[in-house]
Parts: C-alpha cells; sequence; structure tokens
C-alpha cells in the first residue's frame, strides 16, 4: 500500500501516485507524514473547516510532521 501524500501548505490528501504538487495550491511541499484525517464536505456549515482555513470540500490531514 502507497502512502498518500499530504500538502504541508493546504493539508489537502493527495491520493493519487507520483504527484509532485498539490494539485489545489501548486506547492511542491509534499510529505507522506502526516497522521489522522478530515473529509469536509460541506466547509460553510464546518467548525473544523473554520479553525483549519478549509474553504474548499476535500479530504485534509490534521496532523503535519517534517
Ligand atoms: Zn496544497
Amino acid at each position: 500500500m502507497i502512502k498518500e501524500k499530504a500538502c504541508r501548505n493546504c493539508r489537502t490528501i493527495i491520493e493519487e501516485a507520483n504527484v509532485k504538487e498539490c494539485p489545489e495550491c501548486g506547492s511542491k511541499s509534499l510529505t507522506t507524514f502526516w497522521r489522522g484525517y478530515v473529509v469536509i464536505i460541506n466547509p460553510e456549515k464546518s467548525e473544523i473547516a473554520k479553525k483549519m482555513g478549509i474553504t474548499k470540500p476535500g479530504k485534509y490531514a490534521l496532523q503535519l510532521s517534517r
């Protein structure tokens, strides 16, 4: 199983292999060192999304390291 990458900039989880930059924000700073995730379906109605500064639906990493 390939560990999914997460974007250090916007926390989006990238499920495709061989991706070199984040499809959401264009950052090349990706990491496989992340733990936990949230799926945001409705950012306007989600307290977690507001806290994390998320404005688009998607799957986001909760904790990033290195
Ligand atoms: Zn990003």
